[in-house]
């Protein structure tokens, strides 16, 4: 899951406005002069925007390592939340199955 930040004592510096159109996911968006975050989600952790600051700062992005988004479509023959029942069934089978492996060693 991605964080951005603007500094806001930087917002409305030159190089930190360029960020809106730098950004490839359409992160930002200037509003009163100041750059501002309007869609975190949409951030892929490219890091152009943090790159084209780099020592000079203004924005901090960041991944959060405990949360994940993810999507998937189906086929049409299982619904979205079936399909992801039955992956997570699949995967604890396995791991089952790997633990029972380790401790027949
Ligand atoms: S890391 Fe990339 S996608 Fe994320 S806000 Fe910066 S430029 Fe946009």
């Amino acid at each position: 899951m991605p964080t951005v930040k603007v500094v806001p004592s930087k917002a409305g510096n030159d190089e930190v406005l360029e960020c809106e159109a730098i950004c490839p996911k359409k992160v930002f968006a200037v509003k009163d002069g100041k750059l501002a975050v309007v869609d975190e989600k949409a951030c892929d952790l490219c890091r152009a925007c943090t790159e084209h600051l780099s020592e000079k700062g203004g924005i901090v992005v960041e991944g959060d390592d405990t949360t994940f988004m993810f999507t998937f479509e189906t086929d049409g023959s299982l619904t979205a939340r079936q399909a992801l029942d039955k992956a997570v069934e699949i995967l604890n089978s396995s791991a089952t199955e790997f633990g029972e492996q380790i401790e027949a060693l």
